[in-house]
């Protein structure tokens, strides 16, 4: 049988504990009271923006849960981090700890499953690696742990097969739905689960995070996309990695010289960054579809710009923003009037409006906002 044991991509913090996971006081308070509770649940969604540290702290639960030794400190639970069991945890090899990714499609024994490109989690991937499984007993340890990655994109024929494992799954089985958007989950799945959100994270802390996690990186650079991250890890690692303050830079020089004149240069160029951004989230995501990948390049840009209008509105309440290119003389009504645009064009643009005419109306739009 194909093994679902196939690595995972491996992220720098891997090899947590439930202490390791910082700034989500709210998930540590909710899964310590579910510890020491009579019934630990068996089913949770961990919700939140992404890249916070939801699946991190999922696998320091798992962790936990499969321990040997586990520790209590005062009131607090965690795993002891050097156990037979939490070693292999860390090396992503526990076999009682199931991770299961949209990708997972490729190992599925029918080919015809394994031939189709893995846009969402299908009824076949969560039948064969959760479902079934969910039926075996533990191999080594106490129970099982499936955390299922963007369980946001469970499908609803999928969610419906697996509402019977949520609702009454065996003993020694805990399922943990990881979804950036608890909402995109159906009523049915998410009233059998324990929901614990997670918080966007402090700004300094990503920052901190870049730095020490990112070859090369400036303070000011970190500080920035830290910012445009808007309390994202995950994001701002990924906006290191393609090179978005660049990016920014050039985001932030058309928006400062923005009149009616240079609109339509500027929209066809944010277009075409977006489709280079695009092709960036395809390339680490073969399975990622053109739409999804075209939506978190204009998401991000749009997110940038928002953010250097937003850095208008800082400076002139007088809390300053580590922004480059500020305009001067900008005012603050401008300034929300051009983000309230921007959110519009962010919300026909998830209603499937045509990117490039999408693009074009707001920019003329902010040029029009601009003229004062
Ligand atoms: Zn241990």
């Amino acid at each position: 049988m194909p093994s679902n044991k196939s690595k995972p991509e491996e992220t720098p913090l891997q090899n947590v504990r439930l202490a390791d996971v910082l700034h989500q006081s709210r998930a540590q308070r909710l899964i310590q009271q579910a510890l020491v509770s009579d019934r630990f649940p068996h089913a949770f969604v961990f919700h939140g923006p992404d890249g916070v540290g939801k699946e991190m702290f999922a696998r320091a639960v798992a962790k936990l849960l499969l321990c040997e030794s586990p520790q209590t400190v005062g009131d607090t639970k965690d795993s002891c981090g050097v156990c037979r069991s939490c070693t292999l945890v860390d090396a992503g090899n526990h076999p009682d700890l199931h991770l299961i990714f949209r990708q997972l499609a490729a190992h599925h024994p029918d080919s015809s499953v394994r031939g189709r490109k893995a846009l969402d989690l299908g009824v076949d991937v969560i039948r064969h690696f959760v479902i079934d499984a969910v039926g075996l007993r533990p191999t080594v340890g106490p129970v099982k742990v499936f955390i299922i990655r963007e369980a946001d994109k469970i499908t609803p024929a999928a969610q419906n097969a697996l509402l019977k494992t949520l609702e009454e799954p065996p003993e020694t089985t805990i399922l943990i739905l990881v979804a950036s958007a608890a909402d995109r989950l159906l009523a049915t799945t998410r009233s059998r689960c324990q929901l614990i959100g997670f918080a966007s994270l402090p700004s300094q802390f990503v920052a901190e995070q870049l730095t020490t996690l990112v070859d090369g990186i400036g303070v000011d650079q970190a500080t920035l996309l830290a910012t445009l991250a808007q309390g994202s890890l995950g994001r701002a690692m990924t906006y290191a990695q393609d090179g978005f303050a660049e990016s920014f830079g050039e985001i932030a020089a058309m928006l400062s010289g923005l009149d009616r004149m240079s609109a339509a240069n500027h929209s066809k160029r944010l277009v075409e960054m977006a489709k280079d951004s695009a092709n960036n989230y395809k390339s680490r995501d073969k399975n990622l579809s053109d739409a999804a990948a075209r939506r978190e390049a204009l998401g991000d840009i749009l997110g940038a710009m928002a953010t250097w209008y937003g850095s208008h509105l800082h400076a002139a309440a007088g809390r300053s923003q580590p922004l480059p290119g500020l305009r001067s003389g900008i005012d603050p009504e401008s300034a929300a009037r051009s983000i309230d645009a921007i959110s519009d064009a962010e919300s026909r643009l998830s209603q499937n409006a045509h990117a490039p005419l999408c693009i074009d109306g707001l920019m003329f739009e902010l040029a029009s906002v601009a003229v004062f």
